[in-house]
């Protein structure tokens, strides 16, 4: 059981990149951790690091979350450790590959780890924030969720879920005290393109974001309260704009019988 005000934070993916750069932040700012992946050695180097840094308690737990038993182990703690008042849902994978020359063994892995475990951690967790009237969720989507003409259509999709599900849970838990943010990094420098097979080295370094500047800045998004992050769009305005052209549209969808354009006509 933590000692620490803040409580404990759950970091998925947090043996690289961007998850272990939260980890060592939530730290700093207070949290004890609970940091997962699959790569044990890693995650102990990172937890001496940050207890060395901190302070803090790091306990360290060594997951496939692609593995429905280890998932469910990892769920089990979610649902049992009352001091959990964060989780950063953020271990994910993707790909550049077309559609059509993607291996869908690989694309329901992909699936299974953005979006099934995404979705199972929240469902483990969110029950004891509900009855705490405490607790807080971050999810790490990606901008090709509102653009998934870039890169894989499968990854893409997988984010718009990212995006789709934590609005829902905006809607769901705001008012019960839990704080719930969607997180769209765009190119980022992590070990995620080499993983993915585009090497970073081939990205215009226009584009591409420092991790830790990533992580910082969606840190910022979360202290201000916000429920979409987009730490690379300069013009707030532009967020808002959308927002307000979305929450126009929906007026506009139920209506019971079909709109004029699809009247059949009388020859058919
Ligand atoms: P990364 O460095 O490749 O980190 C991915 C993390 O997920 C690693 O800690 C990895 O650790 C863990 N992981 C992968 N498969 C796992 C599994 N089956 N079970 C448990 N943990 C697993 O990439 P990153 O860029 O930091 O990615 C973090 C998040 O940002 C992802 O959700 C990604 O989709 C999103 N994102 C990245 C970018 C970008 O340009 N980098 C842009 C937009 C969104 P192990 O290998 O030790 O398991």
């Amino acid at each position: 059981m933590s000692d620490s005000v803040k409580g404990t934070a759950v970091v998925t993916g947090a043996s690289t990149g961007m998850g272990a750069l939260y980890a060592a932040r939530l730290a700093r700012m207070g949290y004890d951790l609970i940091i997962v992946a699959r790569n044990h050695n890693r995650l102990n180097q990172m937890a001496s690091h940050i207890t060395a840094d901190s302070e803090r308690n790091v306990e360290v737990v060594a997951a496939d979350l692609n593995d429905p038993q280890q998932l469910a182990a990892l769920e089990v703690k979610l649902r049992n450790d009352a001091s959990i008042t964060l989780l950063v849902n953020n271990a994910g994978m993707g790909t550049h590959t077309q559609l059509v020359d993607s291996n869908v063994e690989q694309m329901t892995s992909m699936i299974n780890l953005n979006v099934i475990a995404l979705t199972r951690l929240t469902y483990a967790v969110v029950p004891g924030f509900v009855k705490r009237g405490r607790g807080a969720i971050i999810n790490i989507g990606s901008i090709v969720g509102i653009v998934p003409e870039v890169l894989n259509g499968v990854y893409g999709g997988s984010k718009a879920n990212v995006l789709a599900f934590t609005r829902s849970l905006h809607r769901e838990l705001a008012d019960k005290g839990i704080q719930v943010q969607a997180v769209l990094p765009s190119a980022t420098a992590t070990p995620f393109w080499d993983n993915g097979g585009l090497p970073l080295s081939q990205l215009d370094p226009g584009i591409v974001m420092q991790a830790e500047d990533m992580v910082n800045a969606a840190l910022v998004g979360f202290q201000r309260g916000e429920l979409i992050t987009i730490p690379s769009l300069h013009d707030e305005n532009r967020l808002q704009q959308w927002e307000q052209a979305r929450q126009a549209i929906i007026e506009d969808f139920s209506h019971n019988v079909p709109a004029a354009r699809y009247r059949p006509s009388s020859k058919v």
